[in-house]
C-alpha cells in the first residue's frame, strides 16, 4: 500500500480516535566504570564475561558500592530539563525473576528519583511543543541474553554478565505526546540533549538509548484516558515512528469493532512492520519495590547541585536560539545543533575568523560538509569533519569569499582538507587553484568551446537555456574549474547573442 494511502488511513482515524502517548527512554550513562562496582563499562567487543565480579555476577553477600559520577550524570539531565531534586533519595529493590537478574532485583529508585518534573520542548512540522517529564531516575542495567544454536544445533541461551550493573538512566515523560512523530522528535531531541551534556552516547542501533512508547486512544473530546500498550523493541528513530502509528491504527481498529484492549507489553518487529503480544503487563504491585538495605540513602546537598548546574555546557535549545541571533535561518540552525562535528566546524571556523558571516559559515558547514566527506572519508568513523579545523574551513570561506578560488575548486579543497588535514591554504597553492577571472583569457578558451560544440551552440540559438550550462560546463573541464563561472557566463551570451 502506498505511503499516502496510509497516511489517509491515518488521518482519519484520528479524526475520531485522539492518541495519548508516554514514552520511557532508558540511556547508558557513559562512566568507565559500572554502578556499583569496579568493573569498566568498555566491554563492546570484548569476550563475554570478561567484565564481571562478584557483585555485578549478583553473587550473594556482594555489597555494591554507589558511583559518584552515574549520580552526577543524572543530576545534570535534571537540572538541562528543569527538573527538581529532592534533598534526600535513597534506592529500591525492584523484585523479579529473569535469567539476566540473577538476584532476583535489580537497584532502582522508585518514589524519590534523582529528578522530577522536568520538561522537554521539541520543535515539530506543526510549531514548538512542550513535553513533561516525570522523573529521570538510576538503576542498573541487567545481563544480556544470547540466544544462540548449540553444540547439536539446539537452541540454547547463554548469559552475558559484562553489561549487567552498567548504569542507566531511565526518563519518562508525562502521557502528553500525541502523535508518532512527537514521539520521534522527543527520542531525537533527548538524544542530542544528553549527548550534548555528556551523560550517554545514546546510540539507539548499540543499545545505548532504548526508547518505549506507552500507546492508548480515546474518543476526542472525553477527558478519561484508554486502556494503554507499551511498545518495545524499537532500534532506529523510524521504527519508533512506524511501531506507534501501527499501534494507533490496530488499536482504533479493536476499538471500532467492539473488542476491549488488554494493557499488554508488545514487541515491535521492524522487518514485519508489525507489533506483536510480548506479555501482559505486569504492575508496580507485582515488583514489591522496598528499600535497599545494602546502600545508605543519598544526600544531594545544594552545592554540589550548584556546581553540576554550572558546569553544564550550552543546551541545544539555547544554541538554535543563539544561532537565530546570528542571522541563521531556523532550518540551517537545526542542522547544524543536531550534530555535534557540525557545531564543532561551524564554532571553529567562527572563532578562526571572527570577521567571516555566520550565514555564509552556516551554509558551508550545512551544504558543503556532507557533500565532500561523503566522497572522500568513511563517515561513520570520522562524523562530518574528518581531519579538518576550524582555520582550514574558514581560510577557505574567505578566499572563495574574496573570488581568488572558484566554488568548484573550493569544494575541491574542502574534499582534500577533510581527508588529509592540510591547511586549505597550502592545498590552494599546491594545486594551483586560482580562479581565472580574467575576461581576455577566458575569452581564448570560450571561443575554442563554441567552435568545438556547434550542436550545443545551436541549441542556446533555439532558446534552449540548459544549453549553456553545457557551454560553461566545457570551460570549466578546460581550466580544472579555475574560471569564474559569471564571467564565463557572459562571455559565452555576448557571443552567442552577436554571433545570431
Ligand atoms: P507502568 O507502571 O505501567 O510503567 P506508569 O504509570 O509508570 O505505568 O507510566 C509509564 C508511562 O506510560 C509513562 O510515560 C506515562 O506517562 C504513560 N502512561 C500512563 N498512562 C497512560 C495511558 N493511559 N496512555 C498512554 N500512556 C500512558
Ligand atoms: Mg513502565
Ligand atoms: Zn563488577
Amino acid at each position: 500500500m502506498s505511503a499516502t494511502a496510509a497516511t489517509d488511513r491515518l488521518a482519519g482515524i484520528v479524526e475520531n480516535w485522539e492518541p495519548v502517548i508516554g514514552i520511557e527512554v532508558h540511556g547508558q550513562l557513559r562512566t568507565a566504570s559500572k554502578m556499583f562496582c569496579g568493573c569498566s563499562t568498555a566491554y563492546d567487543g570484548a569476550a563475554p564475561n570478561s567484565h564481571t565480579c562478584p557483585v555485578c555476577l549478583g553473587l550473594p553477600g556482594a555489597l555494591p558500592v554507589i558511583n559518584r559520577r552515574a549520580v552526577e550524570l543524572v543530576l545534570a539531565t535534571g537540572a538541562a530539563i528543569g527538573a527538581r531534586t529532592p534533598e534526600h533519595t535513597r534506592w529500591d529493590r525492584k523484585n523479579y525473576f529473569y535469567p539476566d537478574l540473577p538476584k532476583g532485583y535489580q537497584i532502582s529508585q522508585y518514589d524519590l528519583p534523582l529528578a522530577a518534573a522536568g520538561e522537554l520542548t521539541i520543535d515539530t512540522s506543526d510549531g514548538p511543543f512542550t513535553i513533561r517529564i516525570t522523573r529521570a531516575h538510576l538503576e542498573e542495567d541487567t545481563a544480556k541474553l544470547v540466544h544462540a544454536p548449540g553444540p547439536g544445533g539446539e537452541r540454547i541461551s547463554l548469559v552475558d554478565f559484562n553489561r549487567s550493573g552498567v548504569p542507566l538512566m531511565e526518563i519518562v515523560t508525562e502521557p502528553d505526546v500525541r502523535s508518532a512523530e512527537q514521539a520521534r522528535r522527543y527520542a531525537e531531541e533527548l538524544q542530542l540533549l544528553v549527548r550534548t551534556i555528556g551523560a550517554s552516547d545514546a546510540d539507539m542501533e548499540r543499545g545505548q538509548m532504548r526508547v518505549e512508547a506507552n500507546v492508548s486512544l480515546r474518543r476526542r473530546g472525553t477527558e478519561a484516558f484508554g486502556t494503554k500498550v507499551e511498545v518495545k523493541n524499537m532500534n532506529s528513530f523510524r521504527s519508533v515512528e512506524r511501531a506507534i502509528n501501527f499501534e494507533i491504527e490496530r488499536q482504533a481498529a479493536a476499538l471500532d469493532a467492539g473488542e476491549p484492549l488488554v494493557q499488554e507489553t508488545r514487541g515491535w518487529s521492524d522487518e514485519r512492520g508489525e507489533t506483536y503480544r510480548m506479555r501482559v503487563k505486569e504492575t508496580s504491585d507485582d515488583y514489591r519495590y522496598f528499600p535497599e538495605p545494602d546502600l545508605p540513602p543519598l544526600r544531594v546537598d545544594a552545592a554540589w547541585l550548584a556546581e553540576i548546574r554550572s558546569a553544564l555546557p550550552e543546551l541545544p535549545a539555547e544554541r538554535r536560539r543563539r544561532y537565530g541571533t546570528l542571522g541563521l535561518a531556523q532550518g540551517v540552525a537545526g542542522t547544524i545543533v543536531a550534530n555535534n562535528d557540525l557545531v564543532t566546524a561551524f564554532e571553529g571556523a567562527l572563532a578562526a575568523r571572527p570577521e567571516l558571516r555566520p550565514v555564509d559559515v552556516g551554509r558551508w558547514v550545512t551544504q558543503e560538509y556532507a557533500a565532500a566527506s561523503n566522497t572522500r572519508i568513511d563517515r561513520s568513523q570520522q562524523g562530518f569533519v574528518g581531519n579538518s579545523t576550524g582555520q582550514g574551513l574558514a581560510d577557505l570561506i574567505a578566499e572563495q569569499g574574496k573570488g581568488t578560488i572558484s566554488l568548484a575548486n573550493a569544494r575541491e579543497v574542502l574534499s582534500l582538507h577533510i581527508e588529509t588535514g592540510t591547511p586549505t591554504s597550502a592545498i590552494i597553492e599546491q594545486e594551483g587553484f586560482r580562479q581565472i577571472s580574467d575576461a581576455g583569457a577566458l575569452g581564448e578558451i570560450v571561443d575554442e568551446v563554441i567552435a568545438a560544440n556547434p550542436g550545443a551552440v545551436a541549441d542556446v540559438r533555439a532558446g534552449k537555456a540548459q544549453a549553456i550550462g553545457f557551454l560553461v560546463g566545457a570551460v570549466m573541464k578546460e581550466t580544472r574549474g579555475q574560471a569564474n563561472a559569471a564571467v564565463v557566463q557572459a562571455a559565452l551570451r555576448e557571443r552567442l547573442a552577436a554571433g545570431g
